[in-house]
């Protein structure tokens, strides 16, 4: 399906699509223009801004509470804003519908949650299949590309197992590779390491470093941790409904 953005930017043809991969090219990837998000009486984010480019890895870090949880379903659009401009790829997205949002969600945005979301009943394989059945890949291919990808992250004795045999570590690892099947150019992760032991935290964030350079992805991930060394390019702490940089110690060379 070819998604159409609502508000048409004058300097582009009105054929491109969100899901285009000319645009998926463009250097902003998301952008967050005066963002409020209010659930009954309570204002949880109170006009805030963000721009995410291409390759940046971000990291927003606040309080259990502050509203971290709700900025990313906002830029994964699973929730919309109360007030405020949404951009992906340079789009505005505030107009689209339902199946608009679930097909650019689909197709460009991998979500990794804090509890992992894997399938019970199905294996390591199957949990990775998933998103690609979803999309409409035949079963051959999927097997065939779910299987490419742990081996790329060397991860190929864990196909055939089932969720509940695994350390939380493998299961975030496959949560992680499952949000890369369709090859997102956004990635979302909501508090990653809260389940984590130090070990598999810092294997967590290797793959994370991986996927960003390897990939080209934008990555965004959440922590309640304000001191974990990260090796973010951008980092932020989420206070009081805004986002202030945090001066934190930038590990990554670019
Ligand atoms: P964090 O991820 O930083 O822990 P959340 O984004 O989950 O914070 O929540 C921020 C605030 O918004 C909390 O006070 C939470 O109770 C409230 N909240 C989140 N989702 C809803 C909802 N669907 N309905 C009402 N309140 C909500």
């Amino acid at each position: 399906m070819e998604l159409q953005a609502s508000v048409q930017n004058p300097h582009k043809p009105s054929q491109r699509t969100l899901s285009s991969p000319v645009l998926l090219e463009e250097r902003k990837m998301i952008e967050l223009d005066n963002v409020w998000k209010s659930y009954n009486t309570t204002d949880v984010l109170k006009g805030l801004n963000l721009t995410a480019n291409k390759r940046d890895f971000i990291s927003i870090r606040g309080k259990s509470g502050v509203g971290k949880s709700t900025l990313l379903r906002i830029i994964g659009l699973l929730e919309s804003p109360s007030k405020g401009d949404v951009k992906l790829f340079g789009k505005q997205v505030n107009g689209l519908n339902d199946e608009q949002k679930s097909d650019l969600r689909l197709h460009s945005i991998g979500f990794i949650f804090q509890f992992f979301n894997l399938i019970p009943s199905l294996t390591v394989l199957e949990n990775i299949e998933l998103p690609l059945a979803l999309a409409g890949v035949r079963k051959i291919e999927r097997k065939k590309r779910a299987m490419e990808l742990l081996n790329h992250f060397d991860l190929p004795s864990l196909a055939n197992r089932f969720p509940t045999t695994l350390s939380g570590g493998e299961k975030q690892r496959t949560a992680i590779i499952r949000a890369l099947t369709n090859n997102p150019k956004i990635i979302l992760a909501d508090e990653p390491t809260s389940s984590l032991d130090d070990e598999n935290s810092h294997l967590l964030m290797e793959l994370f470093n991986q996927i960003n350079r390897e990939r080209n992805a934008t990555v965004i991930l959440t922590t309640t941790d304000l001191y974990e060394k990260l090796p973010t390019n951008q980092n932020y702490i989420l206070k009081e409904g805004h986002l202030q940089r945090a001066n934190m110690p930038q590990q990554r060379t670019q």
